[in-house]
């Protein structure tokens, strides 16, 4: 086995590890509300310390949630946005990758006018390859955790919390902006064989202006339902 399998198994199995205690309200009768008759409110923040709650970690939360948002590209900001690093560092927190992260990047969108994300540096390129089992189901795993329901019943609720407006990966595109067809094929690969332009070795994963800024709550916090032990 692999030294970055072995990362990676370890790491999968950490994204579904007991939660961190963070902090800890007054414990209440809030059990109504959660799926477990005994348990606390715990407060996080994800973006500021990933260990305290995976994106496989799925919990019942309380109080608001972002909503979804999208903003297009339209100038060189010179700089990775600050939340964009951290959505890097979470990242990187459960699915190790084999180079560094590909950010800030004053470019079109490749055969387009248009600029790319990275441009703003609101964008990470989290480099995965779907020809080794192991990334594939990291990739796969990414995907899955940011555009699901979340277990509020909320569509992309993880999205939401980063303020994440576009994944792609493995010819697949989840969009804010088309949410409501979830993830769906991603056009260029009907027509190129470059495994970057499919994103096939890397996983693309995009913000929208205020989590970017650190706006949302994987960054001003939120709470989650930590059942007791039993
Ligand atoms: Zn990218």
């Amino acid at each position: 086995m692999s030294t970055f399998r072995q990362k990676l198994l370890t790491t999968l199995a950490a994204v579904v590890a007991p939660l961190a205690l963070v902090a800890a309200p007054a414990a209440s009768s809030q059990a109504a509300e959660t799926d477990a008759a005994s348990g606390r409110w715990v407060t996080v923040k994800p973006g500021y310390d990933p260990s305290q709650i995976g994106p496989g970690d799925n919990r019942v939360t309380r109080g608001g949630i972002d909503g979804l948002g999208s903003n297009r590209s339209t100038y060189c900001a010179g700089k990775t946005q600050p939340g964009t690093i951290r959505l890097k560092n979470y990242l990187q927190h459960y699915f190790p990758t084999t180079r560094a992260s590909g950010l800030y990047n004053c470019r079109k969108i490749a055969n387009s006018n248009e600029w790319s994300l990275h441009a703003e540096g609101r964008a990470v390129d989290h480099f995965l390859n779907v020809n080794n089992a192991a990334q594939k189901k990291a990739g796969d795993a990414i995907l899955y955790a940011f555009t699901k329901k979340d277990k509020n019943a909320v569509p992309a609720g993880l999205a939401q919390r980063w303020g994440v407006q576009e994944i792609i990966w493995n010819c697949k595109i989840w969009t804010a902006a088309r949410a409501d067809e979830g993830v769906r094929a991603y056009g260029p690969c009907s027509t190129s064989s470059s495994p970057t332009i499919r994103h096939e070795d890397h996983v693309h994963i995009a913000q929208h202006r205020v989590g970017a800024a650190e706006g949302t709550t994987a960054y001003t916090g939120y709470q989650v339902w930590l059942p007791d032990a039993v």
